[in-house]
């Protein structure tokens, strides 16, 4: 049998805390519980929990520094927990790595759900593959074996998520891919109205894999639609070629 996974709580209200804990623990799961920031940092590192469950409004360091700090070292699943009226924080904290967000007041089910849907994307992302054994695009490279990323031959760390994502845009490249799409095939059927999450992760793959974020060369917009991934011709070395396969660029 498996140790039972351990998830971290950061909440400051004991309220909240105590029932994350009971419902946590009635679901099988061992829990620790950080009052604070500060705390929250010396637990994840002496601890290595495999999910997180973070509040934003925390004293001593916020939710969002925290999360920033955790990202830079570790991949564990962090779900972060908001007020109804925090819509940036919400986005901010997507955009530094959250893989989901959970809005106050949420029940047990839903609490249940996403860390299943969350654990389940993490659990899919470390699944042997059965693909072929490398993506070549340009400068952008995959190699399906080693789960690792290359942009021009520099290994780039992505989180699971961030993986999955550009896998399935990879392996549909030159198609367009809907939001819809994209959001049940990576994060789960539950997920298709949560289009922030997917803008957030395609911002935060960009950061990693293109060389100026802000105009993409690799993973393109579908404006409305969704997104696209492009094939890009290595540059000819001898003969001159006309690219047949090169995709038109076309504003709509
Ligand atoms: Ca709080």
């Amino acid at each position: 049998m498996a140790d039972k996974s351990l998830v971290l709580v950061v909440e400051d209200e004991p309220r909240v805390s105590r029932y994350l804990r009971s419902s946590l623990q009635m679901a099988g799961y061992d829990v620790l519980v950080a009052p604070d920031g500060v705390k929250a940092l010396e637990l994840v590192q002496e601890n290595r929990p495999d999910l997180i469950l973070l509040d934003l409004r925390l004293p001593r360091m916020s939710g969002l520094e925290v999360l920033e700090n955790v990202r830079k070292q570790h991949d564990m699943p962090i779900i972060v927990l908001t007020a109804n009226d925090a819509e940036d924080d919400k986005v901010k904290a997507l955009m530094l790595g959250a893989d989901d967000y959970l809005t106050k007041p949420f029940g047990t089910r839903e609490l249940q759900a996403r860390i299943v849907a969350v654990t389940r994307r993490y659990r899919a992302a470390e699944a042997p593959s059965e693909r072929a054994t490398t993506y070549e695009n340009q400068s952008l490279r995959i190699d399906y074996v080693a789960r690792q990323v290359f942009v021009d031959n520099d290994s780039v760390h992505l989180t699971p998520t961030e993986y999955r994502l550009l896998v399935t845009m990879a392996e549909n490249t030159n198609r367009v891919l809907t939001h819809d799409y994209l959001l049940a095939h990576v994060w789960g059927a539950e997920y298709t109205d949560d289009v922030h999450i997917l803008r957030a992760t395609i911002w935060r793959l960009r950061q990693k894999v293109e060389k100026d974020p802000t105009n993409p060369h690799y993973i393109l917009n579908e404006p409305g639609i969704g997104y696209r991934m492009v094939r890009r011709e290595t540059p000819p070395t001898s003969t001159s070629d006309n690219n047949p396969d090169e995709v038109e660029e076309t504003t709509i």
